[in-house]
């Protein structure tokens, strides 16, 4: 049911000893479920908030193999409102934007704090357009921008080629704003340098949440018995009754080349570090990494909110293939090492979710594919809204609009896959 796979930004990384999962009966004043950014960022903001209360936090799989350490790293501050400016949307865009610095801060804040190495990198992202439509939008975005008074540097063709090596992109901007992370290294130093008084169990899937005052989390070998419930787990709220019909999965999937050796180094741009994200909603999101390797994602689809299997990603390495070939057509000798896939968690409307669900039970989650600075933000922001707390951010979080209704299946896989499918529409050049 939790399955995990050899695929990842995890397996790029030294093994490491995961903590025990539950045994036998708990009673805490505070539980939190799912240790991705989210809930990462909700147990810490508890435990500042509370230093002397307990604080359990669970997780179903190993750190490190949710979304959040699948993402492909990109923690945004300044995010691209795709269809057009409208002006009569900028509160609302500043409100997204304010949500996302206070992530980045935090994320900032939080790494240096505890000093582990997750390869951040504070240079700013590039958004990139390689066809008609991405070039279209890009002058919305360029309005955007400008308009909201950001900070970003547009780029030609002979710009991007020499920064990053390929001559694919037809314009493009820099934003000055946004960081890149390893995110498995991001999620895995996070969970490892949580304060005293939170417990962290692993591979302990809440099975059953049996409400009430105290509530009580059913386990396969044990309960917890809490006050309050902090819910961080993703799409798969649904699975325990929450959200349904409102929140569902979209799985994207991305690989890596080698380690790049010195000549294929030496062949690309100025930059020995980037990343970008198209303009195109169906656009590849392709990163340079610190290491020195590729790293390119450019399918999503529904898949049943799981994972692809073996078979289904060797399938999707080919669509990497190709976009990688268009990109570097001096590198098609690199073999790509690794395949990795991931599940978003999508609203139809593109909204968050944050707030109480119950008496006692507080959810956060679901950022349609922007949820490492924003669930950073909104994981803390819940800690504090379900202490009884009060805040810009707090106030920002619970502006998000209410999430469309999505329809049963067999009409959700329906409606999921074509709008998944709608979204490469015009996507040309830049998948
Ligand atoms: C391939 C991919 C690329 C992405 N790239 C980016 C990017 O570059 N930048 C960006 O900002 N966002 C990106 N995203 C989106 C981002 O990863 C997510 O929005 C964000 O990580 C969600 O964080 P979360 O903590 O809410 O959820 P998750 O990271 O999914 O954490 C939820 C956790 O809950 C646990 N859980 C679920 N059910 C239970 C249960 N019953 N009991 C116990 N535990 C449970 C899960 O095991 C999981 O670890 C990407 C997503 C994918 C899939």
């Amino acid at each position: 049911m939790y399955s995990t796979d050899a695929h990842g930004w995890s397996e790029l990384l030294p093994a490491r000893e995961p903590r025990p999962s539950l045994m036998g009966r708990h009673r805490v004043p505070w539980a939190v479920v799912g240790a991705g950014v989210t809930g990462l960022a909700s147990a810490r903001r508890l435990a500042e908030l509370h230093p002397d209360e307990q604080i359990i936090l669970l997780d179903a799989r190993i750190i490190g193999q949710g979304a959040s350490a699948r993402s492909s790293g990109f923690a945004v501050a300044v995010s691209h409102f795709p269809g057009g400016f409208e002006a009569g949307q900028m509160p609302a865009y500043a409100r997204v934007n304010r949500i996302n610095q206070a992530g980045l801060d935090l994320l900032r804040t939080q790494v240096a704090a505890a000093g582990f190495d997750c390869q951040w990198h504070e240079q700013g992202l590039y958004h990139t357009a390689a066809d008609r439509a991405s070039i279209e939008e890009c002058g919305h975005f360029l309005r955007y921008l400008e308009t909201m008074e950001i900070d970003h540097t547009p780029l030609s063709a002979g710009d991007l080629g020499a920064r990053l090596g390929t001559a694919l992109y037809q314009a493009g901007v820099h934003v000055q704003l946004g960081a890149l992370v390893q995110p498995a290294a991001l999620v895995r130093g996070l969970a490892d340098t949580l304060p005293p008084n939170v417990t962290l169990y692993e591979q302990s899937p809440i099975l059953e949440i049996a409400k009430g005052a105290p509530l009580t989390l059913k386990l396969r070998d044990g309960e917890v018995c809490a006050d309050r419930l902090l819910l961080a787990t993703n799409y798969e709220a649904v699975k325990l009754g929450f959200l349904r019909r409102r929140l569902a999965g979209s799985t994207l999937s991305g690989s890596f080349t080698h380690v790049l050796t010195d000549e294929e180094f030496s062949g690309l741009g100025d930059l020995s570090e980037w990343g970008g994200l198209s303009l195109h909603s169906g656009g590849a999101t392709v990163r340079l990494t610190k290491d020195r390797r590729i790293c390119l994602r450019n399918t999503a689809e529904y898949n049943g909110s799981a994972l692809l299997s073996e078979q289904q990603l060797a399938h999707r390495q080919r669509i990497h293939r190709e976009a990688f070939t268009r990109r570097f057509p001096n590198l098609v000798h690199v073999p790509f090492e690794f395949a990795w896939s991931g599940v978003e968690g999508v609203s139809r409307n593109g909204t968050n979710f944050f707030g109480r669900q119950s008496e006692n039970i507080y959810f956060a989650g679901g950022y349609n594919g922007s949820g490492i600075s924003r669930g950073t933000a909104f994981g803390t922001a819940l800690a504090e809204y379900a202490s009884g707390g009060q805040s810009t951010l707090i106030d920002d979080c619970l502006a998000s609009a209410p999430a469309a209704w999505i329809p049963p299946r067999p009409f959700l896989d329906l409606g999921a896959s074509f709008a998944i499918r709608s979204r490469f529409r015009h996507a040309g050049q830049d998948r």
